[in-house]
């Protein structure tokens, strides 16, 4: 039998780079998976691959950091498949990336409220889903999460991704009472859509972006960036029974990135 077999699990930001490996990874692992992002053209793509491959998949259009689009998608995913056993909360921008004296109000909420705030809805929304039976919560952070990072320009990001780590923490100690285990991992560079997604305002960073520095060996494991399927492994081994000791932890996986 497949590791996740009969299990369900949703996924945010799944049309795209990490969510979207996993939900291929989980799916395989024999998980039906409901799929969360912004753009539907993009889930439904991830949807067709996972029912050519013999599995089930939902397709969910909705804002991770709209109270009402969370709350009614764990409804929909909880209606047609009843528990949901794994949380993949992962969307996640980079939002703005500016010196602080430059950074607009707006921006810096932009980014907290999908990176933070998203967090916060998804694994909220998901409890009364998951409290019976227990489960599994992985949220992305990032290495810059936990460390002043030498991409200057990122505070918000940085910011919002340190609070995904205390939260995540809280949350494990909150939930262990239902058997819910929440990880957070800590992604060091990975191959992704993410710049192009997210850096949306090319003309004005391209005046305002302190350049970001990636010198050959700054992964040293690899000499470049992980790729997203390296970071899939490691949340289907999360998602799993091999992980049920493990909770409220923070789990690098950057070929050393942050050691240098
Ligand atoms: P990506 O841009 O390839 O994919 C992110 C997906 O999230 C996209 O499909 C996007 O549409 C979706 N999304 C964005 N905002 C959303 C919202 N409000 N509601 C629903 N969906 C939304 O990026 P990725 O690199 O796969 O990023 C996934 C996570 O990994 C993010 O949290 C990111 O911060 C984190 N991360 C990425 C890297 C990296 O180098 N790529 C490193 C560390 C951490």
């Amino acid at each position: 039998e497949k590791t996740l077999q009969g299990q369900t699990a949703v996924i945010t930001g799944a049309g795209s780079g990490i969510g979207r490996a996993a939900a291929l990874k989980l799916a395989e692992n024999g998980a039906r998976v409901a799929l969360i992002d912004l753009k539907e053209e993009n889930i439904a793509e991830v949807k067709q691959q996972i029912t050519d491959m013999g599995s089930e998949a939902m397709v969910l259009e909705a804002d991770v950091s709209k109270p009402k689009d969370v709350k009614e998608a764990f409804e929909q995913v909880a209606s047609k498949w009843g528990h949901v056993g794994v949380v993949f909360a992962n969307a996640g921008i980079n939002g703005v990336v500016a010196p602080i004296e430059d950074i607009s109000p707006d921006d810096w909420d932009d980014t907290l409220e999908t990176n933070l705030k998203g967090t916060f809805l998804s694994v909220k929304y998901a409890i009364p889903h998951m409290k019976e039976n227990g489960g599994s919560i992985i949220i992305t952070s990032s290495i810059n999460g936990n460390r002043v990072f030498k991409n200057w320009g990122m505070s918000a990001y940085s910011s919002s991704k340190a609070g995904q780590v205390a939260f995540g923490k809280m949350a494990a100690l909150e939930l262990a009472q239902y058997g819910i285990r929440v990880n957070i991992i800590c992604p060091g560079a990975i191959d992704t859509n993410i710049d192009q997604n997210t850096f949306k305002k090319e003309e004005q960073l391209k005046e305002i972006m302190i350049p970001i520095e990636y010198p050959e060996g700054n992964q040293p494991l690899e000499q470049g960036a992980g790729k997203a399927r390296q970071v899939a492994d490691l949340v289907l081994f999360l998602a799993s029974g091999q992980s049920s000791h493990i909770s409220g932890t923070e789990i690098y996986i950057d070929g050393v990135e942050s050691l240098i």
